[in-house]
């Protein structure tokens, strides 16, 4: 059982003017209490595909060793000059 305490009141949201009638803590200043939907909507919304990473799938082989190359990070814009992770990682030192 969750017995958490709410604290029960006669408040507005100062946003959209909503009824607030408990709150799970007790309001310090009453004049800027949000409902639940403002206070969401006040969060940044995270975007979700924040951390999604594009891979590129293509047939393409290095243009140094000739190892096939199916995905990359990024779109080729030259696929000739394509090197695999092993020559990229050689001609950066
Ligand atoms: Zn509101
Ligand atoms: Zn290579």
């Amino acid at each position: 059982m969750d017995e958490r305490k709410m604290y029960t009141g006669d408040w507005t949201c100062c946003d959209c003017s909503a009824k607030i009638d408990s709150l799970p803590f007790e309001p310090r200043d009453p004049s800027t209490l949000a409902c639940r939907d403002c206070h969401k909507k006040s969060k940044p919304a995270r975007s979700t595909a924040e951390r999604v990473r594009k891979i590129y799938c293509g047939d393409w082989k290095c243009c140094e060793c000739s190892a096939p190359i199916d995905e990359l990070p990024f779109k080729p814009m030259d696929p000739e000059t394509i090197a695999c992770r092993e020559c990229h990682q050689k001609n950066n030192g």
